[in-house]
């Protein structure tokens, strides 16, 4: 069925190509398929059903002239909402933004348009990209499609969560430390976080300059390194942006999905398994080890002893950059503006005070806190200081560890999706989520989630990562693509077929049942 909305994007591009769909068409199926589950999902913070059908019948006709921007021309797109977009909301999860629409697009909201992609609207994000379930949303939680009492990680849980509900066949998503990873984790989807600065960061608005880095989030590996191809590279505008010609990252899956793992060499990360990991996560990632082995790869364990500590670097160096960059959001340029009340002619403090004060939600509030307080004099050397130094550390065990194998491997994440609310008063708890996945922002090496199967008892996901070194993205899609038609053999199809909440919903004619 040319047109069912359970296919592959890179399946969608070829049915555009022979003619048996159209962009609008495509386009239109997923926003009535948005209108039929998103009460529950909660994906979407705005649906742009105009702009993208409009995108779409430009697609159209392009196609009808022979003159193609991409091989994803037409294939119709959701973005995080923490990328600016022209003419749309963009607000970041939070109230202080509420209301605001940029006057310019994001470079990689520029590229997706430049290569014809229709997009459909912006996605639910935990505040400013702070969390692990998308429940610091100030628009409330979205909903993980495989049991809509869970939470689908975070921070970008919208884009995991419309993409495993079919609700779009691509997303983009931003990481932070695992908010690409994560969500695809515990949704079934496909997340990578590219190298640093191999995806612009002009228009992304900042958590952590120094950690954050968009990327694809989709149903199958060859999707997201196709996303990737229009994604990346150099820009300009972003001055850590990579300058240099990148391999095509869709020759890369392809080359991997022949499941031949010859001559690669695979390192398990001693310190991101045992105690502390669910058994199910643990047992879907030893299979799938094992998978790798049969298919050639040569299998060593690896220990990064810093890892351990990479958690607490974390939160000083993410608290320590976001506080700066928050500092922005001052209700005197853009954004929300609240008068304190009870007071004649407030002063720009009081305004400030009192705008930041109902803008900000709580977990925002205590970053900029626990940042300001690690930046002030007298404890930058025993908190931030240190923290860089530990960041160090971890770079060089990455270093070591990539001279003895091609890629590190890992659970994505320690458990399958809680349930809603589990965590949202522990904080602790909720940071633990990202354990194995921030270690690769704090050295800028890129890293991927491929659903790995079912975890527990109650049938939900897990994902396994796969890390390589800075600037060898194209691994991640090699060894990514590998295993994922390797577990496909042994699951007999694709992890996503088998979505609880989905099952009974017919997504070919996009009602939900
Ligand atoms: N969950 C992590 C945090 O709360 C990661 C966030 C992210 O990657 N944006 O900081």
């Amino acid at each position: 069925m040319s047109t069912d909305i359970r296919q592959t994007a890179a399946a969608m591009a070829d049915a555009l190509a022979a003619g048996e769909t159209t962009s609008v068409e495509l386009t239109r199926l997923h926003l009535d398929r948005i209108a039929a589950v998103d009460t529950d999902v909660h994906a979407f913070l705005h649906v742009d059903a105009e702009g993208a059908l409009a995108q779409a019948a430009e697609s159209d006709s392009r196609r009808a002239r022979g003159e193609l921007l991409s091989p994803l021309d037409g294939v119709p797109i959701a973005v995080k909402d923490v990328l600016t977009t022209t003419g749309l909301p963009t607000t970041c999860g939070s109230r202080i933004l509420e209301g605001w629409v940029p006057p310019y697009d994001a470079t990689v909201v520029a590229r997706l348009k430049a290569a014809g992609l229709p997009i459909l609207g912006k996605t639910n994000m935990d505040e400013f990209a702070m969390g692990s379930s998308t429940e610091h949303s100030a628009y409330g939680p979205t909903r993980n499609p495989w049991d809509l009492d869970r939470i689908p990680g975070g921070s970008g849980g919208g884009s995991a969560a419309a993409v495993a509900a079919f609700e779009a066949p691509l997303a983009i998503g931003t990481d932070t430390g695992g908010s690409i990873r994560q969500p695809g984790a515990v949704t079934g989807t496909v997340g990578v976080k590219p190298t640093y600065g191999g995806v612009s960061r002009y228009g992304l608005v900042a958590l952590a300059n120094s950690l954050d880095q968009a990327g694809p989030v989709t149903r199958t590996v060859l999707d997201a390194a196709m996303l990737h191809d229009v994604i990346g590279g150099h820009d300009p505008r972003d001055s850590t942006s990579i300058d240099q010609e990148w391999p095509s990252f869709t020759e890369a899956a392809r080359r991997g999905a022949t499941g031949d793992m010859t001559g690669v060499k695979v390192g398990v990360i001693t310190e991101l398994a045992g105690d502390g990991w669910q058994p199910g996560v643990m047992t879907r990632f030893t299979e799938s080890v094992e998978l790798l082995v049969e298919a050639g790869a040569e299998v060593v364990e690896v220990s990064c002893p810093s890892f351990v500590h990479a958690m607490a670097a974390y939160y000083l160096i993410l608290p320590a950059e976001a506080s700066s960059n928050l500092a922005k959001f001052d209700a005197m340029r853009y954004g929300l503006r609240v008068l304190p009340e009870g007071v004649d002619n407030p002063s720009a403090e009081e305004v400030m005070r009192a705008s930041r004060d109902a803008g900000f939600g709580d977990e925002v509030k205590r970053r900029i806190i626990l940042g300001t307080y690690a930046l002030s004099s007298g404890y930058y050397d025993a908190y931030y200081g240190q923290a860089q130094k530990v960041r160090t550390l971890i770079s060089r065990d990455f270093e070591a560890a990539f001279e003895q194998v091609d890629v590190l491997v890992s659970p994505t994440a320690p458990t399958t999706a809680f349930k809603l609310g589990e965590k949202l008063d522990d904080p602790i708890a909720m940071y633990l989520n990202d354990l194995a996945t921030i270690p690769a922002n704090l050295s800028g090496v890129p890293g991927i989630s491929v659903p790995s199967g079912l975890a527990d008892e109650d049938g939900l996901p897990a994902g396994f990562q796969i890390l390589a070194p800075a600037l060898a993205d194209e691994r991640v899609y090699r060894v990514g693509a590998a295993l994922e038609s390797l577990l496909a053999a042994r699951w007999g199809g694709s992890l996503l077929d088998r979505a609880p909440a989905l099952e009974s919903a017919d997504v070919t004619e996009g009602t939900h049942a």
